[in-house]
């Protein structure tokens, strides 16, 4: 093996229910999934097709770890999201097989600066700097696909015990297996890839101290702290 000239950067991995460590290599987002946050947006719903943004694999923090509140913004706010587990490679894959390549499924919280996600949108720039930071992706332990529903399931967020978010993943405006299929249409799915699938309406903002629980029926929670 040809010597590294720099230590090798340590592979981010996600407890699972199993016992093990899911090895996470790449994070995908899908935007405005749900019909309720797309209006509270400021767009209208339709169904154009799923489009997709970036976080880094070592933006995960694992469920229970502190979350620091970032850099550059006044304004972070949460969403939260089913997380899918991708197990098995594939390109242009069809919907039909899409759940084929999940290995099961997590809560996630797609933390965001918002107002650096307000100034991208005005000037036509990227959002990395609002969705892509260090620590920008929470996510609770995965369970295993076999008996987990992804098309139904109250999907909640307390933020220091109040309801802040509550919705129904059946209310997904593009299901798990539509956006997986689309999202093989961009780039070849790979073992350790996650995908955020979009947030249900009541994205707020968020402060030091906050601690913050996201459920998923079926699926399990998630947990941080803002410091
Ligand atoms: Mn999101």
């Amino acid at each position: 093996m040809t010597d590294l000239v720099i230590p090798a950067p340590s592979l981010p991995t996600v407890p699972t229910s199993t016992g093990g460590r899911f090895p996470v290599r790449r994070v995908f987002c899908v935007g405005r999934n749900y019909a309720a946050h797309a209006r509270e947006m400021g767009h209208d719903p339709d169904r154009e097709p799923p489009f997709f943004f970036t976080k880094p694999a070592d933006a995960v923090v694992v469920d229970g770890a502190d979350t620091p509140y970032p850099s550059a913004t006044a304004r972070l706010e949460h969403e939260v999201e089913l997380v899918v587990a991708i197990g098995s490679a594939g390109s242009d894959v069809t919907a039909d097989h899409a759940l084929e390549h999940v290995w099961g499924y997590g809560v996630g919280l797609d933390l965001t600066r918002r107002d650096l996600q307000a100034e991208a949108k005005r000037l036509g720039r990227p959002w990395d700097a609002a969705k892509g930071f260090d620590a920008s992706a929470p996510i609770g332990t995965l369970v295993p696909a076999a008996g987990v529903d992804p098309a139904a399931g109250a999907i909640t967020l307390r933020v220091n015990g109040d309801l802040r978010q509550s919705g129904d993943l059946a209310d997904q405006i593009w299901s798990v297996a539509e956006t997986i299929a689309e999202l093989s249409r961009f780039v070849a799915l790979s073992p350790g890839d996650l995908l955020m699938t979009g947030t249900p309406e009541g994205v707020g903002v968020l402060d030091r101290g906050d601690t913050l629980e996201g459920t998923i029926a079926g699926v399990g929670s998630v947990r941080t702290r803002i410091v």
